[in-house]
């Protein structure tokens, strides 16, 4: 008997989390001076492309579009995008045909994000930056199309994003970090508090004065938790680097044997190491960060950029 394709696809993704996410303990020596503790939930681990944030948010939209019986879903981003790559996989698992709408014209040569979405089979259609997503209807489309937004904003990607705490103890934790870029993640792991003093925290990886609002438009019923988003370590926007942010991202792996990525996790981290040297964080507060993958944007980077 031929399994439906959810289940299969439900398969994969419980054995994957399951096998690979682990929750790692990292506390540096101002940690201890402080009595903090710092664990960090290695989403990171699920899949070198299809991991982390994205691997959990996709969950309920690609069920979703085999549910209402697509055959092809229809996603953007920017040819860096972890959004893109890990859609083209996840689609395949699930038997579907994907399509990446990319930002700007079609480049001589494609980033390595893209040649691995292509892999998969996604079809890349680029559009130039005045059109895109301006006008989704001139985004070729097509019945047959299930779309998913851009990062998989949207209350399907809170779902997903809500459960990246079963696979840990979160009740054991005062604090809860994570990088914000949509604000969906945030919201989906605030879904999934556990206790009313229970504090999240987002550590915003650009300038977005909306974010506060989007993040509570997100929970829709779901009692809000105490929580706060921080715009000190977006290090001048999306993307943006300087060399304080690489030599922290430097150092924070040989220390802890911890790969992060330019785009989210390294500013997460710097920041988490930062607040707690200036007391952010009260004397024996335990704190989960999320390490929410990415790690392949940094292919990005000039070699020799990072230790690893
Ligand atoms: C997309 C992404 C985020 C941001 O998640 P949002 O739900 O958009 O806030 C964080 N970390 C990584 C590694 C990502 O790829």
């Amino acid at each position: 008997m031929q399994l439906n394709p959810g289940t299969e696809y439900l398969q994969w993704f419980e054995r994957l989390a399951k096998q690979h996410i682990v929750t790692q303990n990292f506390s540096d020596t101002s940690c201890l001076s402080k009595n903090i503790t710092w664990d960090v939930l290695r989403t990171d681990l699920i899949h070198p492309v299809c991991s982390g944030n994205k691997f959990f948010k996709l969950k309920y939209y690609l069920l979703d579009a085999i549910l209402k019986k697509h055959t092809r879903i229809t996603t953007y981003g920017g040819a860096w995008s972890n959004h893109v790559v890990a859609s083209a996989f996840a689609a395949r698992q699930c038997g579907l045909k994907s399509t990446g709408i990319i930002r700007g014209e079609s480049p001589e040569f494609l980033s390595n994000t893209l040649l691995e979405a292509a892999k998969q089979g996604m079809e890349l259609k680029f559009v130039s930056r005045n059109n895109y997503l301006e006008s989704p209807s001139a985004n070729v489309l097509v019945k047959e199309e299930y779309i998913i937004p851009q990062g998989g904003l949207g209350p399907l990607g809170v779902k997903g994003a809500a459960e990246m705490l079963d696979y840990t103890l979160k009740e054991k934790y005062t604090h809860i970090c994570c990088a914000s870029g949509t604000g969906t993640m945030l919201a989906g792991l605030m879904t999934a508090a556990s206790f009313p003093n229970q504090k999240f925290v987002g550590i915003a990886v650009l300038r977005n004065t909306g974010l506060k609002e989007t993040v509570e438009n997100l929970m829709q019923n779901s009692p809000i938790p105490n929580f706060e988003i921080i715009f000190d370590y977006y290090f001048g926007g999306y993307a943006k680097k300087n060399e304080d942010l690489i030599s922290f991202m430097n150092s924070f792996y040989v220390l802890s044997r911890i790969p992060t990525d330019f785009v989210y996790t390294g500013k997460l981290m710097f920041g988490i190491s930062d607040l707690v040297k200036n007391d952010y964080f009260p004397e024996g507060s335990r704190i989960l960060a999320i390490h929410s993958g990415g790690l392949q944007g940094n292919n990005s980077l000039k070699t020799g950029t990072l230790r690893y």
